[in-house]
């Protein structure tokens, strides 16, 4: 018997109506002869709601606290779809990441899964039981806290039981069909990707394509476990995310993400080790530092400038302020109107000349470019927070992705 590990996100279980219809899909799943492991996230904007309500109680809750209230939404979807699957003559069972032997890190908001002793899926399996797994979540075994994993975890969740279990397939059900090249949301003319590679999906993830965590992609690399995101709403066939693809995609999509912010130092003194006294802080206070860019100095000193995450912005500037006054730096400036647009494809080390297109046809959007970095499978450039929607609909025109080498023309 196969087994198949199949996540449901957020709209996909928002209502009593999806609920059900998740529970016909996995009863006609296991009808087939598959034995099915769901994991399910919290209900709509569960998360978001419940992340709100603790603001509206104090500015700053306990992180302990924040994760026993935030793993309680995977915990209302995983007991109503264990109520409609068994409703439907199935057996089923429902188990908290904690009850699934999800074993974490004690790093609350952000723990990084383990192990995962899977004994009580196992069982239930073996008694021919769908097994659903509140996702998100897990334990940290040595302070016995429960723990969450990140936004978008409950991907991670799915593709690490994947491989744990040793499952044949790890299916992500979401509201879209599956990986479009770019965000259909803002690019309603962009297609879905019938396939993609481990790698470039990471760097898409990475860059802000929220259809999969970025760590469930990382795991199914590292397992080698076949990932198929597509919609919960219709029966087509979606995006297979796997080792190698038929043909190797010049330019295989755009992403663009919203979560960053600006710093900029100026008048910081130019001489060896002003970054590093800089930077040093930030990452002992655990900032996770994008993009850098240092300008050419002028009578001795130089600006500064780089990106962090919007969430620790406050803090990142708070640190950078402290710093900057031991340096003897002029200023420090916060922006937080920036978005950053990513050009992904594997293909584009062998092809010149891919950077230079992204530049004119930014230009020609009359988009100005304020950062940039690349990889050697990416392109990103930081522009104006408002004008990140027309940054991607300029080069998805430009590039047209999927662009496969057959089609580059001279
Ligand atoms: P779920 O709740 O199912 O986990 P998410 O909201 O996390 O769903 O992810 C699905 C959303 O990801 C889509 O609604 C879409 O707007 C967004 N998205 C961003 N980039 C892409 C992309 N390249 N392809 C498909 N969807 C994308
Ligand atoms: N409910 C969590 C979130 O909204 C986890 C998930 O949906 O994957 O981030
Ligand atoms: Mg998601």
């Amino acid at each position: 018997m196969s087994l198949i590990v199949q996540k449901f996100g957020g709209t996909s279980v928002g209502s009593p109506d999806r609920i059900n219809s998740v529970a016909d899909r996995v009863c006609a799943t296991t009808r087939s002869g598959h034995g099915v492991v769901a994991v399910v996230s919290a209900m709509g904007d569960t998360t978001d709601d419940l992340i709100q309500l603790a603001e509206a109680i104090t500015p700053d809750p306990p992180a302990r606290e924040m994760d026993m209230l935030l793993t309680a939404g995977e915990r209302i979807t995983m007991a109503l779809l264990a109520m409609a699957i068994s409703a439907r003559g199935v057996e089923a069972m429902s188990l908290t990441g904690s009850q699934a032997g999800i074993l974490t890190d004690g790093t609350h908001g952000a723990a990084r899964i383990r192990e995962i002793r899977g004994d009580r899926i196992q069982e239930g399996l073996a008694r021919g039981k769908v097994v659903i797994v509140a996702g998100f979540q897990g334990v940290d075994p040595t302070s016995k806290e429960i723990t969450t994993i990140g936004r978008g975890g409950s991907d991670a969740t799915a593709v690490a039981l994947a491989a744990t279990l040793g499952a044949d397939v790890c299916e992500i059900y979401t509201d879209v069909d599956g990986v479009f090249a770019a965000d259909p949301r803002v690019v309603p003319a962009a297609v879905k990707l019938a396939e993609i590679s481990y790698d470039e999906m990471l760097e898409l993830s990475a860059s802000g394509a929220g259809v999969l965590m970025t760590r469930a992609v990382e795991f199914g690399r590292r397992f080698n476990i076949p990932i198929h995101v597509r919609s919960s709403f219709n029966e087509n066939a979606g995006t297979w995310v796997k080792e190698t693809t038929m043909e190797q995609a010049i330019i295989s999509g755009i992403a663009h993400d919203r979560s960053e912010a600006k710093l900029t130092v100026r008048g910081v003194p130019d001489k060896p080790g002003v970054a590093a006294d800089l930077f040093e802080p930030l990452a002992e206070g655990g900032v996770n530092v994008d993009m850098i860019v240092q300008n050419i100095g002028h009578d001795g000193s130089t600006d500064i400038s780089f990106t962090v995450p919007k969430a620790v912005v406050t803090h990142a500037a708070e640190v950078t302020t402290k710093v900057s006054h031991e340096l003897g730096a002029q200023t420090v400036e916060v922006d937080e109107n920036i978005g950053k647009v990513s050009l992904i494809g594997a293909g584009m080390k062998s092809h010149p000349g891919v950077a230079a297109r992204v530049f004119r046809a930014l230009a020609e959007a009359a988009i100005n470019i304020e950062m940039i970095s690349t990889s050697t499978i990416r392109i990103s450039c930081i522009v104006r927070g408002d004008q990140v929607d027309e940054a991607v609909a300029a080069l998805h025109r430009e590039f047209q992705p999927p662009l496969v080498a057959e089609e580059v023309g001279a």
